[in-house]
C-alpha cells in the first residue's frame, strides 16, 4: 500500500536523528530550583531548545513556566481534541557499563544509543514529526492537535501540575513512554511507613536494607552480639530461601558479627522476579531468636522482627499476611517490605502496595491501618495513589487499537500494568508506546537504546493516529 506518512518521515529520517541527537546532548537531569527552571537548568534547557525548534517549524508554541511546553496545530480553529504526552528530562546516566557517551547520541547500524532515546526524547520527536508530516502534506483535519512536553516525569510529574495551573488537557490523550498496544489501567499504590520504638538493650547493635521503596531489596545487613561466627553458620546452613548469607567478624571490635544477606531485586510492580534480602534475614534472625543462639535481651526487639515476618513472610508477594490479598482483570495485588532500619533506638520499616481496580485507596489505608496498630506499630501512608482506568471500549482507545493494528500489522489489546504512566492523574489518558513486544530498552540503565527504524515507525504510527482522530 502506498504510505504517504511512511515516505515522508523516512525520507526524513537524518532530520529525526539529528534533532534527537540534539536533545540527547542536552543531560536534562532533574537540577536545583532557580527563579524560572522549576526542576534545573538543564531540563528548561532541553524546553527552549525544543521550543525553538517547533517555532520555527510553523506550530503555535506556548511555554508554561519552563515546565511544559506546547505545540499546537489546529488549522481550523476547532476543538483541540488530541494531546501527546511525552517528556524531556531523563534520569541520570551514572551507570558505568555505558559503551558510549551517554549525552552523545551514537548510530551503530540503526541501533542508536544515549540516554533518554526511548525514555522519552525518541518517541517526543517522533511525535513532533508526525505532526509535522501531517501539517507539511496538507492532511485535512476537523479537529486540532497538541503535543505536550513535560520536564519533571522522572521526578513525580509536578510539571504537570503547573500545566493544570494554566491550561486543561484536551479529552483525548496518550503518552508514548510506556509501550504499545494500549496501557489502559494502572494499578492503584500505596507506600507507607510503620515504627516502633526498642530499649536500647537488644542484641542486634542495628539493622537495614534496602536502597529505593519502590524495589525489592537485593542486599539487607545486620550486626549482632552475644552470638558466635560457628552458630551463625550453623543456622545459615539450614537456610533455604536461596538468598546469599555471609558473615564478618567486625575488625576493631569482636564483641560484633556482622551478617549480609544478598538476594535479587525486582521492581515492585513486578516482585515475583526477585529475591527479598530484607525478609530472608528478618526470617534468619527470629531462627536465631527461637533456637536461643541469640540471647533475647529485649523482647521488644524480637518482637517487631516477629511482626514484621507475621506481616512479610520470605517469598510472599501478594500481600496475603496483611489481608490484602486479591486480584481482578488489571491482576493481583503486590506488596513489597523494601526499606528497613534497626537502631538501638527504633526500628522504621517501608512498603511499596500495588492495588487493583476494584480497591480504593482508602480502604487499602483502612486495612493497614489496623493491622500494623494490631500488631503494635505506628504507622503512617506516606504516599497514596488511586488506581488509573480508562474504559477498552472507549473510542478514543477503540482508535488508537484499530490505527495499531493497520499500520503496525500486529494484533492491538489493551494492557494493565502495575505501575504508573506519566498519564496517570489524567483523566481518560492511556500510554501508547514506545516499547515493543519484550525488547529490553535498558530504560533508565546503561546502553540505553531505540532502533532508528523504530524511530520512525513510531512517527509513522502516530502521524496515522493524528489523521484518524483528528481528520
Ligand atoms: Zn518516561
Amino acid at each position: 500500500m502506498y504510505d504517504k506518512f511512511h515516505d515522508y518521515i523516512f525520507s526524513h529520517e537524518n532530520e529525526l536523528k539529528k534533532l534527537l541527537g540534539d536533545l540527547v546532548q542536552i543531560p536534562s537531569v532533574m537540577g536545583k530550583f532557580f527563579e524560572n527552571a522549576p526542576f534545573g537548568e538543564e531540563p528548561k534547557n532541553a524546553l527552549l531548545y525544543l521550543e525553538k525548534v517547533c517555532r520555527e517549524k510553523g506550530f503555535e508554541v506556548t511555554n508554561y513556566e519552563n515546565a511544559v511546553l506546547c505545540a499546537d496545530y489546529n488549522p481550523q480553529g476547532a476543538e483541540t481534541t488530541l494531546g501527546i504526552l511525552a517528556h524531556l528530562d531523563v534520569v541520570p546516566a551514572d551507570g558505568t557499563g555505558w559503551n558510549t557517551d551517554p549525552f552523545k547520541l551514537a548510530d551503530k547500524d540503526g541501533i542508536l544509543y544515549g540516554r533518554g532515546v526511548i525514555d522519552d526524547k525518541g518517541p517526543a520527536v517522533a511525535a513532533l514529526y508526525a505532526l509535522l508530516c501531517v501539517k507539511e502534506l496538507g492532511v485535512p483535519l476537523k479537529k486540532g492537535v497538541r503535543l505536550i512536553f513535560g520536564t519533571n516525569e522522572e521526578n513525580g510529574s509536578e510539571d504537570l501540575e503547573i500545566y493544570k495551573k494554566h491550561d486543561k488537557f484536551p479529552p483525548n490523550v496518550f503518552t508514548p513512554d510506556g509501550s504499545f498496544p494500549v496501557i489502559n489501567i494502572e494499578k492503584g499504590m500505596i507506600r507507607g511507613c510503620f515504627i516502633s520504638n526498642l530499649s536500647e538493650r537488644g542484641n542486634i547493635m542495628s539493622m537495614g536494607g534496602g536502597t529505593v521503596i519502590n524495589a525489592v531489596p537485593d542486599c539487607a545487613a545486620a550486626t549482632l552480639q552475644s552470638v558466635t561466627r560457628e552458630e551463625l553458620l550453623e543456622e545459615i546452613s539450614r537456610d533455604s530461601t536461596g538468598v546469599k548469607f555471609a558473615v564478618g567478624q567486625e575488625p576493631d571490635d569482636n564483641r560484633f558479627i556482622t551478617i549480609t544477606a544478598t538476594g535479587k531485586a525486582a521492581h515492585a510492580s513486578a516482585p515475583d522476579g526477585g529475591k527479598n534480602a530484607l525478609t530472608a534475614l528478618v526470617s534468619l534472625i527470629n531462627r536465631l531468636f527461637d533456637s536461643g543462639k541469640l540471647p533475647v535481651s529485649d523482647c521488644r526487639q524480637r518482637d517487631v522482627l516477629r511482626g514484621i515476618e507475621k506481616l512479610f513472610p520470605f517469598g510472599e508477594t501478594d500481600g496475603g499476611s496483611l489481608g490484602l490479598k486479591c486480584s481482578d482483570e488489571s491482576g493481583a495485588l503486590t506488596c513489597v517490605f523494601s526499606k528497613f532500619t534497626l537502631t538501638r533506638s527504633s526500628a522504621v520499616g517501608q512498603f511499596d502496595i500495588r492495588f487493583p481496580a476494584c480497591m480504593k485507596l482508602s480502604e487499602v489505608a483502612e486495612k493497614c491501618r489496623e493491622i500494623f496498630s494490631e500488631n503494635g506499630f505506628g504507622f503512617e501512608v506516606t504516599l497514596g495513589d488511586e488506581p488509573h482506568i480508562v474504559s477498552p471500549d472507549s473510542d478514543f482507545v477503540k482508535k488508537l487499537l484499530s490505527v495499531y493494528e493497520k499500520v503496525e500489522g500486529e494484533r492491538g489489546y489493551c494492557v494493565a500494568i502495575g505501575g504508573g504512566t506519566y498519564v496517570h492523574n489524567i483523566e481518560g489518558g492511556v500510554a501508547f508506546g514506545a516499547e515493543r513486544g519484550d525488547t529490553d530498552y535498558h530504560m533508565h540503565g546503561d546502553n540505553e537504546f531505540i532502533t532508528a527504524e523504530e524511530l520512525l515507525k513510531d512517527a509513522v504510527l502516530f502521524a496515522h493516529t493524528i489523521a484518524e482522530i483528528c481528520g
